[in-house]
């Protein structure tokens, strides 16, 4: 087989297959493999004319399709598929050729096979790809790891392949080993928090404002054409102002409301943990969904007694309509601030060079949380690199300030009425958090010193202290 692939993929799924079909789009001659060789026959029986693909029965043969340095992209599952398909490749490359993983790989695993395949003398290419089923077709988002030499061969095919806006390509290199990975982890954290503070904001407007689905839907078209513009706002007003084509009812009055959490979200959340990174709007969110599917316990203790307020008239809904797109701005900038504080946190714990305005700005298209305001975050970023908040950015601080009334507005009449909105609270308390001139935490370690003798430090003077406690009473003496 003559060797005239600029780039194979092997896992022709959902996602392999449209990437694969991504790239020959884009005029690359596409090696295409499967472990069951069915689903390759069939893509070049549906797609083939789509451009230039050469199918692979074996691994033999895919490899030898491959031009050097060989690039070779791996489309399966995460784990234990991801690591046979790299032991079934490996021994067939040679020195220079590229392994890229563009499954939705934990980051450590990625840092793992990175430095084993490094000592082999492949690249190892841990790459994040968002949109789904669709953007691996029309154009993801891909937030690419590995080397910086690596990406100088596939960064051209890649960016080509992305999503555009405004003529800039959303791909980019993120990192080194598994920072590409890392960044898509907490791509999906942040989808569930924007995702549970899209559905807090939904429930307020039904129970306190007391709209209709469709009504709502209408408010949800309306703020997507202002600064609240996303994907996933846009979605929402779809998927509300759909009807059940059985029953006629809302679609969403007929769905189940038990949602499940898989990999990335909750990986964000204990990786979270270990970095000491507070995202505690993406925490909620993942709780969130957790709490729904916990049908046995909710049955048992539905209708125990909670807030209750009159239903609002037609203009006090209105006002608190204003109050609530307010609070969900305010809460989802907190939410991506909690996201990319915790890029910063792992760049300095592993080593890596982020630039946080590439990845806004890689997020702005192709993947799902793409939204209008991460140009602004992108500017942001690129006129300040050492910014370590949003906060500290003067539009961004001054929108919060505004929201300041209405947020708080927002989470009182939720509790009021007995309506639960962690997310919404989390984004606020930690907003709180961070202005707070003291914080009991002071207590805590006061706490901590009486029952462990763990010490403390004091405002006053430098060294670790610890109190004796029992009586009698003596000073506190340095640690
Ligand atoms: P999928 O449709 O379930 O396809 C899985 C593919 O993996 C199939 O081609 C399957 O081959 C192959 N495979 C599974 N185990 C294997 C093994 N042990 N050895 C060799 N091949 C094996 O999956 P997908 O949705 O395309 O997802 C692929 C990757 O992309 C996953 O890591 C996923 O997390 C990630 N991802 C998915 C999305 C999405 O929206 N779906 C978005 C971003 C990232 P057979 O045909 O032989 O079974």
């Amino acid at each position: 087989m003559n060797a005239t692939a600029a780039i194979g993929v092997t896992g022709l799924g959902v996602m392999g297959r449209n990437l694969a079909r991504n790239f020959a789009r884009n005029g690359y001659t596409v090696a295409v493999h499967n472990r069951s060789a069915s689903r390759t026959r069939a893509l070049i029986e549906v797609y083939g004319d789509e451009g230039a693909f050469v199918p692979a029965e074996t691994a033999e043969e895919f490899v030898a399709a491959l031009e050097r340095p060989r690039r070779l992209m791996i489309m399966v599952q995460a784990g234990a598929a991801t690591d046979a398909v790299i032991d079934e490749f490996a021994p067939l490359l040679e020195p220079g050729d590229m392994i890229i993983d563009g499954g939705n790989a934990h980051y450590s695993d990625t840092r793992r096979r990175e430095a084993a395949l490094r000592e082999r003398g492949l690249h190892f290419v841990g790459t994040g790809v968002s949109g789904g089923e669709e953007g691996a077709l029309e154009g993801p988002s891909i937030m690419v790891g590995g080397s910086a030499e690596a990406y100088d061969v596939l960064g051209p095919m890649f960016e080509k392949i992305s999503a555009k806006v405004d003529g800039e390509p959303c791909a980019a290199h993120i990192g080194s080993d598994g920072a590409g990975h890392f960044v898509k982890m907490v791509h999906n954290g942040i989808e569930y928090a924007d995702m549970q503070l899209i559905a807090e904001a939904y429930d307020l407007l039904r129970q306190v404002a007391g709209y209709t689905p469709a009504e709502i839907a209408n408010v949800f078209r309306g703020w997507n054409r202002g600064r609240l513009g996303s994907y996933l706002v846009e979605i929402t007003a779809e998927v509300l102002a759909h009807t059940d084509a059985e029953t006629g009812a809302p679609f969403v009055d007929i769905v189940a409301d038990a949602a499940g959490q898989k990999g990335t979200g909750r990986w964000t959340v204990q990786t979270a943990l270990d970095l000491a990174s507070p995202v505690t709007a993406i925490a909620q969110a993942t709780f969130a969904r957790a709490a729904s599917g916990q049908s046995e316990l909710r049955a048992a203790y539905a209708g125990l007694p909670g807030g209750t307020r009159p239903p609002l008239s037609r203009t006090e809904a209105e006002r608190f309509t204003s109050q609530v797109e307010h609070a969900l701005y305010a809460s989802k900038v907190i939410a991506y601030d909690q996201g990319l504080k915790m890029i910063q946190d792992a760049a300095a714990e592993y080593g890596w060079k982020i630039d946080l305005g590439t990845v806004a700005r890689i997020w702005r298209g192709g993947c799902i949380i793409r939204a209008s305001f991460l140009d602004r975050i992108r500017a942001a970023y690129a006129a300040d690199r050492e910014l370590v908040s949003l906060l500290g950015e003067m539009e961004f601080a001054m929108e919060i300030t505004d929201a300041q009334v209405p947020w708080r507005e927002t989470v009182a009449s939720a509790a009021r009425r007995g309506i639960p909105v962690p997310a919404f609270s989390a984004a606020l308390a930690h907003y709180d958090t961070l202005r707070a001139d003291r914080l009991p935490a002071a207590l805590l370690q006061g706490q901590r010193d009486y029952f462990g003798a763990h010490t403390y430090l004091r405002t006053d003077r430098p060294g670790a202290f610890h109190t004796h406690w029992a009586a009698p009473a003596r000073p506190e003496t340095p640690a």
